[in-house]
């Protein structure tokens, strides 16, 4: 019989309104059904909206799972939708494994009329002990989607993920012990000007800019600003589109390769800011890119 580790973090899917609006309070022994030939533990981590994730939390996730993981077939994680893509790209960096490490949630509470909370859990049981996994995936509404590929496209739909560019990671980081050196992640506006983009990078060791579409930097003061802080940390430019970023496309993104900002191409804005946090935390910056 396979055995499965059911670890909660709260989210929607852990969720009840009292009139108050959403909040985390069920633990996992209210939402775990019995799928029939699967052993089930359960571990309630904590119990967050997962807007209030901070590192501090992915640290104690990471800790859980590597804690656990030789223990069981398969590990899977209720998890709030928010900020899903970050905990996933954070745990397809760092973790090692060739278990399957299967996120999921809900859009609707367990208790609501036509919650997707029972189906999203059972589907996640059935992908992490189908033996067809390995590492960490999205099971969400049908579809299952790389740790680091994590996209929320709907704040309503219960269809509410998607492949962002079929990013895989091809290395893996050491999480980091302390983790204390942050990136500043910035979005680019016909608004923004350069100071918009240089103070959030004050005091913090890497940058994420999102841009637009392919990818580019403004002609005018903004691209200079880059420039001077590429000389000191990682600068990022990363897309708001699926499909993700390519800088050699046109002329406004080639500028922004020639101020030494690097091209994202298919990770996220959520999994370049959390691949720039481990690697700003793990090895000190060179940019190769000058
Ligand atoms: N605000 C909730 C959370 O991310 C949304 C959800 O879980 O669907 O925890």
């Amino acid at each position: 019989m396979k055995k499965l580790l059911i670890i909660t973090t709260g989210g929607t899917i852990a969720g009840i309104d009292h009139g108050s609006g959403i909040v985390p309070a069920l633990s996992g022994d209210k939402l775990i059904p019995d799928i029939g030939g699967v052993g089930i533990s359960i571990l309630d981590l904590y119990s967050i909206d997962s807007t209030d994730v901070t590192p501090m939390h992915w640290q104690k996730l990471y800790s859980a799972v590597t804690e656990n993981v030789r223990d069981f077939d398969g590990i899977v994680i209720l998890h709030g939708t928010d900020t899903m893509a970050y905990t996933g790209a954070v745990l397809a960096f760092t973790l090692d494994t060739d278990k399957p490490v299967i996120l999921t949630g809900s859009m609707l509470p367990s208790d609501a009329e036509g919650s997707d909370a029972q189906t999203n859990i059972e589907f996640a049981m059935h992908t992490a002990a189908s033996g067809n996994y390995k590492g960490v995936y999205l099971a969400f509404a049908g579809r299952v989607i790389g740790g680091a590929d994590i996209v929320k496209v709907s704040s309503t739909d219960k269809d509410a993920f998607r492949s962002y560019a079929g990013f895989v990671p091809d290395k893996r980081y050491a999480f980091p012990e302390h983790g204390g050196r942050l990136p500043a992640v910035v979005r680019l506006t016909p608004f923004s000007d350069g100071p918009d983009i240089s103070a959030p990078a004050e005091n913090k060791a890497g940058i994420v800019i999102e841009t637009y579409g392919a990818g580019g930097l403004p002609d005018n003061g903004i691209t200079a600003v880059i420039s001077g802080l590429a000389r000191t940390m990682p600068v990022i430019v990363t897309s708001p589109c699926m499909g993700g970023t390519d800088l050699g496309k046109y002329e406004v993104g080639r500028r922004a390769l020639a101020a030494s900002a690097i091209d994202a191409g298919k990770r996220s804005t959520e999994c370049a800011a959390v691949e720039l946090w481990l690697q700003i935390n793990s090895q000190p910056f060179e940019n190769d890119n000058k």
